[in-house]
């Protein structure tokens, strides 16, 4: 017993060791956690709230584990200022899984779909099951890189599907929508980076590991009205009417990621909630783009101001510098910078700002861009 208790104790110390080696975390997901929120995990993964237990260890059903599961949602609906008449939910099954459920759930006629990169697509072939998607606007036709503006949405379809955040092409609608259909939204990788209008909203979804806690656990917030008028039968997993009486327990939930984003999100009303983090990610992503556009080795990949993500820049090297790709991600990874290189449909490379991303880190890439431009 004596054993066991040095050896737990060894390997938190080990953990720790690991945790302060300083690395820029520019991965897009999974992605940066607080400092806060992987000191806590790791406490209550060797003690969970006094019990002697892991959190990985206790029933979901006991009080410690509800209590948990009560303060995360009562705290997306604070930060958020989820009206009332919304359910929170922590499902399982990623974001993917909610491009089914939500049209699962939500069409009854036809539907109406904004095509803004491969995840608006992916949720778009989802929706295809159940009838008739309109493609109100694509951006495709120059791989993603601008977001459509003049559009227009019927005003028969049942919602308006968007992307808030195009992970992976750099693009981000950083305001509400102003349509006249309820608005259902995939903000996967920017939720609570910014106050949003709850009640346009029919439905938010978002997969845990951009903006929250580790993979595994997926926020959903519906508006309860907006359910029961489809007329069809729902399996009962993918019915949202089962897990709003189940209170995101009918079965197990994911504890240990559903812990993690508890504190992420009690970190983020201790930094000042939504509106005091918009800033911060204004003042990073204004520092990089500033950087782009006056660095003659670089270029952002979406050219227009307005559409560019905050949450994650993309960029390619210059025309004429294009050779030089390489050298510059082993450049900056000998200098602790992770996470860099871009996807494979965009090429050159990509620096994810999410919340929990120091202003530092930002700092300290575009003082590595400067140094390797001084080099060429
Ligand atoms: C990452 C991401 C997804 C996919 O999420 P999973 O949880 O892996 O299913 C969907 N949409 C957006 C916008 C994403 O960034």
């Amino acid at each position: 017993m004596v054993q066991r208790t040095e050896k737990s104790c060894n390997f938190a110390a080990d953990f720790t060791k690991i945790i302060i080696m300083k690395k820029h975390n520019f991965y897009a997901g999974p992605s940066i956690l607080p400092e806060y929120t992987k000191q806590k995990v790791a406490e209550a993964v060797l003690d969970f709230a006094g019990t002697g237990l892991s959190v990985m260890e206790v029933s979901h059903r006991g009080k410690e584990f509800v209590a948990v599961m009560d303060e995360a949602i009562a705290l997306v609906k604070e930060l958020l200022r989820v009206p009332d008449g919304y359910s929170v939910l922590f499902l399982q099954g990623g974001a993917s899984l909610q491009f089914l459920m939500a049209p699962y759930n939500l069409f009854r006629t036809k539907v109406a779909y904004l095509n803004t990169g491969s995840w608006a697509s992916k949720a778009m072939k989802e929706a295809k099951f159940f009838g008739e998607v309109i493609e109100v606007a694509s951006s495709k036709d120059r791989n993603y890189n601008y977001l459509p503006k003049d559009y227009a949405v019927p005003t028969d379809v049942d919602y308006l599907h968007i992307t808030t955040n195009n992970t992976i092409f750099g693009t981000e609608l950083k305001s509400d929508p102003q349509v006249s259909v309820p608005i259902v939204a995939d903000m996967s990788s920017d939720i609570l980076s910014r106050p949003v209008d709850v009640k346009k909203y029919d439905l938010i979804y978002a997969g845990a590991q951009k903006n929250l806690g580790p993979s595994g656990a997926t926020v959903v917030i519906v508006r309860d009205e907006a359910l029961g008028k489809t007329g069809r039968q729902i399996p009962t997993m993918l019915d949202y009417q089962t897990h709003i009486k189940g209170e995101s327990m009918f079965n197990t939930p994911a504890t240990l990621p559903v812990f993690g984003c508890l504190q992420t999100l009690k970190w983020l009303k201790e930094q000042g909630g939504v509106e005091a983090i918009e800033k911060v990610n204004i003042t990073k992503a204004d520092t990089l783009y500033g950087e782009l556009d006056r660095n003659k080795l670089f270029t952002p990949t979406v050219p227009a101001a307005e559409d560019r993500s905050r949450m994650n820049v993309t960029f390619v090297m210059a025309p004429g510098y294009e050779a030089l790709e390489k050298e510059f991600l082993d450049f900056a990874t000998a200098q602790g910078m992770v996470g860099l290189k871009g996807h494979r449909s965009v090429g050159g490379f990509r620096a994810s700002l999410y919340n929990a991303l120091p202003l530092q880190s930002v700092e300290a890439l575009v003082s590595v861009m400067r140094e390797f431009e001084s080099k060429h």
